[in-house]
């Protein structure tokens, strides 16, 4: 679990955040999850806790900052997502969903 949680967001998330970071501290960037974002306000404040989102199957946008609650209830969504989709079929992963 944990090798594959640090093979994911491994040095270059950490370079990507940090390059992202004087964007967010200065209050100029919006959340990535748009109209799926859980905060009442889309931009991100300076100061509020962020991660940044990767492209899945809920959204689709590129690599971006977005708030830790969204972030966080994506993957639990994601999770679901996968669960209920191995009834279904299993689809190959595809980089675009149309
Ligand atoms: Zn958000």
């Amino acid at each position: 679990m944990t090798s594959i949680h640090n093979a994911r967001y491994g040095w270059p998330h950490r370079r990507l955040r940090a390059a992202w970071a004087p964007y967010v501290e200065a209050g100029l960037v919006d959340c990535r999850r748009g109209v799926d974002c859980l905060a009442p306000v889309l931009r991100l404040k300076p100061g509020e806790p962020w991660d940044l989102g990767h492209p899945d199957e809920t959204c689709e946008k590129p690599t971006a900052p977005e708030h830790e609650a969204c972030n966080r209830r994506t993957m639990s969504r994601a999770r679901r997502a996968a669960r209920t989709k191995r009834g279904k079929r299993a689809t190959p992963r595809r980089s675009k969903a149309w």
